[in-house]
């Protein structure tokens, strides 16, 4: 067994290669950790510093700065060990300290679930809350050394562990594209998630190794000679996907092991983004190429800066074989990811102009051309890739997903519609605040009621989320009496019409009859009463009257708006009344959905104006405006996406909601990962407000952690 002297030689080796100061700073840290894991035991039996040791080792091996490779010694003394974050100020400096106390912060709010199921959430607010991203750089170290020993572990232990992983460490480690690490922590939770697959392809990758290494060699050989005469340098290597990655396709592709034939990845480096295409070029002359397989992420670089060309092309032999063809920094980007701008040594031309999760990196990366120092680089990388989001805890520990700038009133309403109405206020971390509190990552907030408390008009401004704006509606309008209601209506429109010069008697009767048609309502008071309880808006409704008054004013003879014809469930221009339509596919639209229509050979299509679909493609035919008819009372089709934590039953209590919910169901499709399940609906629904109130249904039933409408 190695003594403490092996264990002190070995950070020595650690710390070589750093100046005096940064070398000073990991002795310091790994003298500091020695002491205070003193006794302390690894499952495997082994001294706790072994642990450290490790994690120090991988950090260094991603090339991280000597700051990092100190809070790595240190990164479970605060919560192992008498140690406090105020002594590693001390020894090790304010800068370790405060990447430790990062990690054990994030350590204590968002794993410490551990043995439950990881939600997307949860993973996020990972990300969202490790202020800094060397934070999360050590807990991927940490991990990683913890799977590579985790057979020292019982098994259901390791069975969550390696669950956690697959669901939380390795998709983090794919987001900050470090694909090597990825690969590791992805084989290693399989071979314990499912023995008998990994064995399986584990037995036959070692059977076919040899006929495998022939095929590399001969590959390498004839591309190499191709190569060699354009006088390029070139580099190519060949080995077999991960595991996990070869498991992923069988199940895909629904294909035997046996039917898998591009096993290996050939890889070509060279060094300019020029000599790339040309080697591309050859290699398409020489090769039959697949059509639909080849990828430019040089021009088109992945969310994680990964940059390479892709290609498959035949064989001689008819195979299909896998290559990438990329420059040396970028197969550096691409196995270290982030962790490789901690080695920056050269300047290294990104592509600005390509937007991305990754922007913030780019951003400091162009700031770094000024900038001298490393460490001052690196305590600028925040993470800020969530900025739609935020994410809170409830007072029991559950996580929930609200949009950037909800309140607490927000949370209140996703809580329970009667904890919204009666909520007066909140205590955030153990501090009270108002129904305006804008949540932060990380809250913890424990709702306050108020016996007599009631929603106001008011309410509609703070709130943020259209589940709570809903709710207030909806309280208004049935709990103000009517007189009420159209009283505060016609106050609020009036001050708004006020800042736009109209006074109330100047409205011809003629004006309100747009608007009583437009909002489908009897008569002028229920506009007023509409505005009063927050149905209608003010100020769109002023928006509307001043308008009219603007185009009386403006009218000129002999100009004529468009007329628009009602056509079953939707109105279009006169001048395609004649036209049939129909409803896209790709985006499927239910009333409430903002939509346009495009002129096709077959009519008009019916688009959500936000489908990926048609912003994605190029219409040159022309585009027609068309919009609901609000009589037409009929079903629409719409997929959705639920997930959940699987049990028994837990598929027919979805099934069952949506048929109390008078939904009708045309495709179910399920399937169940790692003790989630995922399912893909297809129903018919009546309009936007039967689909919210379904989904608002479908997410109550227990153990449903998600539900989406998709494309
Ligand atoms: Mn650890």
């Amino acid at each position: 067994m190695a003594n403490n002297a092996d264990y002190a030689a070995q950070a020595g080796e650690i710390s070589s290669g750093f100046d005096e100061k940064g070398a000073g700073l990991i002795m310091t840290a790994f003298d500091m950790a020695d002491k205070a894991h003193q006794g302390q035991l690894r499952m495997s039996g082994e001294p706790y510093i072994t642990h450290s040791l490790e994690v120090a080792k991988i950090l260094k091996e991603m090339k991280m700065d000597a700051v990092t490779i100190a809070a790595g010694f240190l990164h479970d003394v605060i919560e192992d060990t008498q140690y406090t974050v105020e002594d590693i100020k001390k020894i090790a400096g304010e800068n370790t300290a405060l990447l430790d106390e990062g990690v054990s912060h994030v350590t204590a709010k968002v794993f410490k679930t551990r043995g439950q199921i990881f939600s997307e959430s949860l993973k996020k607010m990972f990300f969202a809350m490790a202020k800094d991203i060397r934070v999360i750089i050590i807990k991927l170290a940490d991990r990683l050394h913890n799977m590579r020993t985790i057979r020292f572990l019982d098994e259901e232990k390791q069975k969550v562990i390696s669950n956690e992983t697959m669901n939380v460490y390795a998709p983090l480690a794919h987001r900050l594209g470090m694909e090597k690490v990825k690969s590791e922590l992805e084989d290693i939770s399989f071979a314990v998630l499912n023995q008998q697959a990994y064995r399986e392809i584990a037995k036959k990758i070692a059977e076919k190794k040899e006929e495998r290494e022939k095929r590399i060699e001969s590959l390498k050989e004839v591309l190499g000679l191709e190569l060699k005469k354009l006088n390029i340098p070139v580099e190519i290597s060949g080995r077999p996907k991960h595991f996990y990655s070869i498991y992923q396709k069988m199940i895909r592709e629904n294909k035997r092991f046996e039917n898998i034939y591009d096993l290996i990845a050939l890889r070509v480096i060279t060094d300019t983004t020029n000599s790339c295409y040309t080697i591309l070029g050859i290699i398409h002359n020489y090769w039959k190429p697949l059509p639909g397989r080849f990828k430019d992420y040089i021009a088109m670089p992945k969310s994680n800066m990964y940059q390479s060309l892709h290609t498959t092309v035949l064989d001689e032999a008819g195979r299909p074989v896998e290559i990438q063809i990329r420059t040396k920094d970028m197969d550096v980007i691409a196995e270290e990811g982030i962790a490789a701008h901690w080695n920056y040594k050269e300047e290294r031309a990104f592509d600005k102009k390509t937007d991305s999760a990754f922007a913030w990196v780019r951003q400091l990366l162009d700031w770094h051309g000024s900038m001298r120092e490393s460490e001052e680089f690196i305590k600028e990388l925040k993470v800020d890739l969530f900025d739609e989001e935020v994410f809170v805890f409830t007072p029991k520990g559950e996580v929930k997903e609200l949009i950037k700038g909800a309140t607490v009133l927000d949370f209140a309403y996703s809580v329970h519609s009667d904890l919204g109405d009666k909520c007066i206020g909140a205590k955030v971390n153990g501090k009270w605040v108002t129904l305006k509190y804008e949540l932060q990552n990380g809250d913890r907030i424990d709702i306050l009621k108020g016996a007599t408390q009631h929603p106001t008009v008011d309410w509609l401004k703070i709130a943020k989320t259209a589940k709570a704006k809903n709710r207030v509606r909806h309280w208004l309008r049935t709990n103000q009496n009517i007189k009420e209601n159209i009283d505060k209506g016609t106050h609020l429109l009036n001050e708004m019409l006020a800042k736009k010069g109209v006074k109330p008697d100047d409205i011809p009767e003629d004006a309100w009859g747009g608007l009583i048609e437009q909002y489908s309502v009897k008569e002028k008071d229920d506009i007023f009463a509409g505005i009063g309880y927050g149905e209608f808006s003010d100020a769109k409704v002023a928006n509307h009257i001043a308008r009219f008054l603007k185009e009386r004013r403006e009218f000129v003879p002999g100009y004529e708006k468009a007329k628009h014809v009602t056509k079953g469930e939707i109105i279009v221009q006169d001048e395609f009344g004649d036209i049939s339509y129909k409803f896209a596919k790709c985006c499927n639209p239910v009333p409430g959905d903002e939509i346009t229509g495009i002129f096709t050979k077959k009519g008009i299509s019916v688009h959500r104006k936000s489908c990926a679909m048609l912003a994605s493609s190029n219409i040159t035919t022309p585009i027609v405006d068309v919009s609901w008819n609000e009589k037409a009372e009929n079903f629409y089709m719409c997929r959705l996406k639920v997930t959940g934590r699987n049990r028994e039953h837990l598929v027919n209590d979805i099934l069952t909601t949506i048929a109390k919910n008078n939904a009708l169901i045309s495709s179910f499709n399920s399937g169940v990962l790692y003790e989630n399940l995922e399912a893909d609906l297809a129903i018919n629904i009546k309009g936007q407000k039967h689909l919210s109130e379904l989904m608002t249904s479908i997410r109550k039933v227990k153990d449903v952690l998600t539900v989406e409408r998709i494309d």
